[in-house]
């Protein structure tokens, strides 16, 4: 037996560290994350020791109800798997596709403003692009920060992001370069969507990008801000999305920004929080607000 307990446990260990070093994998694309993870750790941990006790034991001495135990927690990981805890249904085509273009100062703004939103748009079968305007040097490692944001949106499932390299917490001094770099996007890109800082935001960069985007905005139809942690009590959101199925989405992809992750506002419980409040405001469960500058029925509809 002990060829099988040295299998059965190895197994095991693999999909326990398996599961401990993907949890982002699995906060993006199922539909109950937190109880998946929760239920493949707890019983890859109670068939390790089990699996180890067949290896070490004589078959003479063999327990027949460690062999059926295992049996038992082995079958049921692919139930778990299979029933209830389903795959978040696949990006499909939507009636009319969008082009949502999001442009944030820093690399974490966008997934902790609108992380949610943007993975439910992608599932939803628009195209999202991303534009950072700073490495954010200024309060982390650019060079590492670029990476997690390239991490973020790709778990996000972004067509793609853009890190720029304007001067982190200077941005106010360069709002003409950052317009003309939004105009090009906009013009490459061609959004129905634009997404970007609230003028009610106390960051200084935060409110140099939103200032830039609206001007290079100026001839698109649909326009919404977004809430970074540095919006001011003056921020009321009017349009919200319901983003109950992809909050875990927007943790996971928060927390690809280890290089920020002593930030107070990065926390799990924090982000969860804010989702529920908004969510009140919008008479749902859970939501990220925006503000809407302007805004084209024919864009919005069904968003
Ligand atoms: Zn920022």
């Amino acid at each position: 037996m002990f060829w099988l307990g040295s299998l059965l446990a190895t197994l095991f260990v693999v999909i326990a560290v398996g599961v401990a070093t993907h949890d982002g994998y699995i906060r993006r694309h199922y539909r109950h994350p937190r109880l998946l993870i929760g239920a493949l750790l707890t019983l890859s941990i109670l068939a390790i020791p089990l699996s180890v006790g067949i290896a070490l034991t004589a078959p003479e001495q063999q327990q027949p109800w460690v062999q059926y135990a295992i049996g038992a927690l082995f079958l049921t990981l692919p139930a778990i798997v299979a029933l209830g805890l389903h795959l978040r249904h696949s990006p499909r085509l939507p009636a009319r596709q969008r082009r949502v273009l999001a442009v944030g100062a820093h690399p974490d703004d966008l997934e902790l403003a609108c992380g949610a939103s943007l993975a439910r748009f992608v599932d939803e079968g628009h195209e999202v692009m991303a534009m950072v305007m700073s490495h954010g040097d200024h309060g982390g490692i650019g060079e590492e920060r670029e990476r997690e944001a390239l991490r973020g949106a790709e778990l996000l499932g972004l067509e793609g992001v853009t890190v720029r390299d304007f001067t982190d917490t200077r941005m106010a001094e360069e709002i003409s370069e950052i317009v003309g770099a939004v105009e090009v996007a906009i013009e490459l890109f061609k959004p129905d969507i634009i997404l970007t800082h609230s003028a009610h935001d106390q960051h200084q960069d935060h409110h140099a990008v939103h200032l830039a985007t609206m001007r290079a905005a100026r001839h698109s139809p649909t326009i919404l801000c977004f809430e970074s942690p540095s919006v001011t009590q003056e921020f009321r959101p009017n349009f919200f999305v319901d983003v109950s199925e992809y909050l875990e989405s927007k943790v996971s992809a928060v927390q690809m920004h280890r290089d920020q992750s002593g930030k107070p506002y990065m926390g799990a419980k924090l982000l969860r929080g804010a989702a529920v409040f908004r969510g009140r405001q919008g008479r749902i469960p859970q939501a990220e607000g925006f503000e809407v500058m302007r805004a084209l029925s024919s864009d919005l509809g069904e968003l």
